[in-house]
């Protein structure tokens, strides 16, 4: 009896102990679930926000203004990234990176060389170990272009050219190329590389800025099956020129990302994109007005945590 309430004693003297650094890991780890880089809260109707990491698929739409920057990190905490951001912003593009504990990129997708895509190209392959870039077989006559071609060089890292169809596994989730379908456009929007990211039950849709042609390429190879889509990335930020109803009717998501600057200078988005979305009953989340937007997926389900407001 006696060495009972001995051993009662110790486990409460131990308890004691360690209980305030018990509370202090369990506050910590629920602190840095809701306090994310850029004051993260939960918004939009969600029940809760699900932490990243393990087992769970992380997209991230970076509030870098005008332009298209995303970052995924995989179910085994592999990561990737779409396109990045205009040059002017480069620099809070790699510190944002670097806060959100990116080291190593296993691809780097730079759908289109306009600059509001490839603005940071190069100072991401030079900040961080991007094992391979994807990007269409094409060249645009900007500085951002050369300085990634330099990038590339400097680096060594792998480059692929992409073929409609082609899937890649990225830790547990996996993707698959949806456009390109045309070897060369004159416009090179439509030489966009569109991917499909998918994960057990759950799928995103990237479309840099892909517009009517390559829509129209996809819907001639594609069906629903392929297509149908919890997250769409809206083609060239809301442009008139993208979302033909056809192909948002077969993508049908649930959520429509638009990624644009506050005040931008080509009106996006345009008011019939933002019609078209609202007919199929999309929710519209714009970087411009919610700032970082981030989706989490457990595979089943999908859901979203934003900023109230756009820094850009
Ligand atoms: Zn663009």
């Amino acid at each position: 009896m006696a060495s009972r309430d001995r051993r009662k004693k110790k486990l409460l003297s131990y308890l004691g102990r360690f209980l305030p650094i018990i509370l202090t890991l369990i506050f910590g780890a629920v602190y840095a679930v809701i306090r994310q880089p850029g004051g993260w809260k939960a918004a939009g109707g969600n029940e809760t926000a699900l932490p990243r990491g393990s087992g769970m698929l992380t997209v991230d739409f970076i509030d870098i203004g005008q332009g298209d920057a995303a970052l995924i990190e995989a179910p085994d905490g592999q990561f990737m990234i779409i396109d990045a951001g205009p040059p002017e912003v480069s620099d809070d593009l790699i510190e944002w990176l670097n806060a959100r504990g990116v080291e190593k990129i296993r691809y780097a997708v730079f759908t289109h060389p306009h600059a509001d895509h490839i603005g940071g190209a190069d100072e991401v392959l030079l900040n961080f170990g991007v094992e391979t870039v994807i990007m269409p077989e094409t060249e645009f006559d900007i500085p951002s272009y050369y300085r990634l071609g330099r990038a590339i060089s400097l680096t060594g890292c792998e480059t692929v050219f992409p073929r409609s169809g082609d899937s890649f596994e990225l830790g547990g989730a996996s993707f698959r190329i949806l456009a390109p379908n045309s070897a060369s456009s004159e416009n090179l929007n439509d030489m966009s590389v569109v991917l499909r990211l998918e994960y057990k039950n759950t799928s995103l849709i990237f479309t840099g800025d892909a517009e009517e042609q390559s829509e129209n390429e996809i819907l001639d190879i594609y069906g629903i099956s392929d297509l149908k889509s919890d997250v769409l990335k809206v083609g060239h930020h809301g442009s008139s020129t993208s979302s033909t109803v056809r192909f948002l009717q077969a993508v049908m998501p649930e959520y429509a990302v638009i990624s644009c600057g506050r005040d931008n200078d080509f009106g996006h988005p345009h008011a019939v994109t933002l019609r078209k979305l609202e007919d199929i009953g999309a929710a519209v989340l714009r970087t411009d007005m919610l700032g970082t937007i981030t989706f989490v997926s457990d595979g089943d389900r999908i859901y979203y945590i934003a900023n109230e407001t756009g820094s850009r």
